[in-house]
């Protein structure tokens, strides 16, 4: 028997930006421990927002499992908050709120900025650097400076021990700012992942003293640009049959449901979808073939495939909650008929 390291991670119930908490638990297993042999959990759920202090218990359901990269026989649990019966879902359980989404794939770009001191990393402490340009997937210390990439690289490699489908990196338009994308066939799957490639990230940059700002405009109103989270999407139906009618009547109900979306696309986003910087007003929905300044672009790929393949929902920021996110995806579509 060896003892386990289990770092049980699940949302709080902070609003509108829920907050990654972890707590450990030793237990013994022959071997890497599968989800099924993980007990339930509790946690005082007064310290959460997530329950009154008279009755403060919650369960931690866990839902995922992978090695944790930087502990000797650890493993990262991700969980779903209970309520004390164990069976029904939290309401701040968003998770819990994803339809059934047999065959759903979804792609994830989480941009975000490196923040030392309260000031983009890089960034001097008065002023600006220089303007943007060049620093968009570029090299040289000029550009990213001299620790950035030695966090983004851990990271990588962390990520890809724990076994999470990570798809690729680059350096962002702003000075400090990056992204990842992690792909995921399942959007529990997809979302779970984002979770934990956060949860590592944020727990990798403590040794650096460097925090994770996820806000999705954090320069304000200025020439800097924001950080989203483009959602690609794709079901079996859109990969497999696809075709122009259905396109229209799916870009249709995206239309009229914009506003549930922008809800649940992450907080601020007025400041960050405004017509400029790539974006589209954030109350106006629109689509278009490679646009990146559509709310969905659509892939050249798509259209030569007979309307076959997946879209990119641009709007998502990078603090939304990929669970909320997924769950208003499948939504929306699940409201147009495929016969
Ligand atoms: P860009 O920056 O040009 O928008 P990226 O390469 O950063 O493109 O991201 C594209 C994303 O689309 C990736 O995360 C990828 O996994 C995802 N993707 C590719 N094919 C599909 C598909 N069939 N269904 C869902 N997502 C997909
Ligand atoms: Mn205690
Ligand atoms: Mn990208
Ligand atoms: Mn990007
Ligand atoms: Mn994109």
């Amino acid at each position: 028997m060896t003892k386990y390291k289990l770092e049980y991670i699940w949302l709080d119930g902070y609003t509108p930006v829920p907050n990654l908490r972890g707590k450990t638990q030793i237990k013994e297993f022959d071997s890497f421990p599968t989800l099924e042999q993980l007990p339930l959990w509790g946690f005082d759920g007064s310290s959460t927002m997530q329950a009154e202090g008279s009755n403060s218990d919650c369960v931690l359901k866990p839902v995922s499992v992978y090695p944790d990269p930087a502990r000797t026989n650890g493993a990262l649990v991700m969980c779903e908050v209970m309520m004390p019966d164990g069976v029904t879902p939290h309401p701040t359980n968003k998770r819990a709120t994803i339809l059934d989404d047999e065959g759903a794939w979804f792609g994830f770009e989480q941009e975000y900025f490196f923040y030392e001191n309260g000031r983009p990393l890089g960034f001097p402490d008065q002023g600006f650097p220089a303007p943007q340009g060049t620093y968009y997937t570029g090299v040289g210390f000029s550009n990213v400076g001299s620790i950035a990439r030695e966090i983004v690289e851990e990271h990588l490699d962390q990520c890809l021990a724990a076994g999470i489908n990570h798809e690729g990196i680059n350096a962002e338009v702003a000075k400090g700012q990056w992204e990842f994308q992690i792909f995921g066939k399942g959007s529990k799957k997809a979302a779970d992942e984002i979770w934990m490639a956060r949860y590592l990230l944020q727990r990798l940059t403590e040794k650096y003293g460097i925090d994770i700002e996820y806000h999705c405009k954090p320069l304000g109103d200025t020439d800097w640009n924001g950080s989203g989270m483009h959602c690609n999407f794709s079901t079996k139906f859109m990969r497999e049959v696809g075709g122009k009618a259905y396109f229209e009547a799916l870009m249709e109900a995206f239309g009229k449901n914009w506003k549930e979306h922008i809800d649940v696309y992450g907080p601020d986003n007025h400041m960050r979808l405004t017509g400029k910087h790539e974006t589209a007003p954030w109350n106006k929905f629109s689509w278009g073939v490679a646009d990146r300044g559509a709310s969905i672009r659509v892939p050249h790929s798509f259209i030569k495939n007979d309307y076959k393949g997946y879209l990119e929902d641009r709007r998502p920021n990078s603090q939304g909650d990929p669970y909320a996110i997924a769950s208003q995806v499948l939504k929306t579509i699940a409201e147009v008929s495929t016969e």
